[in-house]
């Protein structure tokens, strides 16, 4: 479903990324790990399409895809509501959301456990709210590619294995590729997930049975 070939990604003289050569199957729950600074969320844009590899190709059977940036600064910039942020996440634009397409908001937005915040002004929301309304934004879409990068941040702990609970759901359900960059796996993983650890290249791509036995090696995660 997707294939990297030697991708690498320069900023002027500083390689960041080098050599990346890996593919994932339809389905796969891929956890990206590796220290700050290491190119997770380089290698996360290339695949959005954010960012153009400075050599290498990469192969995609979709761009149909569910994004959540690491960074999101809008608070108090854009006056958008909730419901106009998650609308935004639809594939298909139209002037006004259609009846269903409210009445699906609104079944996330309970789902996510904040139904209260439909009509809200982003700018009166805390910042985990913010970000429980940009990650229904990102799995509006049904997308078949999910790509989350650090999206529990600034979720409290008991939110935080719900909603990995729901993404394995929607996985399982609909097959949805799901590719999540984190620090902290503890929570979020599962026997048949897969792990990434980047350093520049990929050190290690496997189970995460054997990423355990790798960690031991000497290679620590930040
Ligand atoms: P991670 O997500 O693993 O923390 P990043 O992919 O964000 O790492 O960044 C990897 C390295 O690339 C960092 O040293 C960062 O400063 C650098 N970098 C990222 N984006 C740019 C850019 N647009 N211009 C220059 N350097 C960048």
């Amino acid at each position: 479903m997707i294939k990297y070939n030697e991708v690498s990604v320069s900023f002027g003289t500083f390689n960041v990324l080098k050599n990346v050569n890996f593919h994932i199957q339809k389905g796969d729950f891929l956890h990206i790990v590796g220290p700050n600074g290491s190119g997770k969320t380089t290698l996360v844009k290339t695949l959005v399409g954010l960012l153009k590899p400075t050599s290498g190709t990469i192969e995609m059977n979709t761009d149909n895809m569910g994004y959540l940036p690491q960074k999101l600064n809008l608070k108090n910039q854009l006056p958008m509501t909730v419901q106009e942020v998650i609308y935004s996440g639809f594939k298909k634009q139209r002037l006004i959301p259609t009846k269903t397409e409210c009445e699906l908001i609104k079944a996330w937005l309970l789902k996510m456990e904040i139904p209260e915040l439909f009509n809200k002004s982003m700018n009166y929301l805390s910042g985990g709210q913010q970000q429980r309304v940009y990650l229904i934004r990102a799995l509006i879409s049904n997308p078949e590619i999910l790509i989350l990068d650090e999206p529990t941040s600034a979720l409290d702990p008991s939110f935080r294995e719900k909603f990995y609970h729901l993404l394995y759901d929607i996985q399982q359900k609909q097959q949805t590729t799901i590719i999540h960059v984190t620090h902290d796996l503890t929570d979020a993983v599962k026997d048949d997930c897969k792990v990434m650890y980047v350093d520049q290249s990929i050190k290690f791509l496997g189970s995460y049975h054997d990423f355990t036995h790798f960690e031991h090696r000497g290679h620590h995660h930040a």
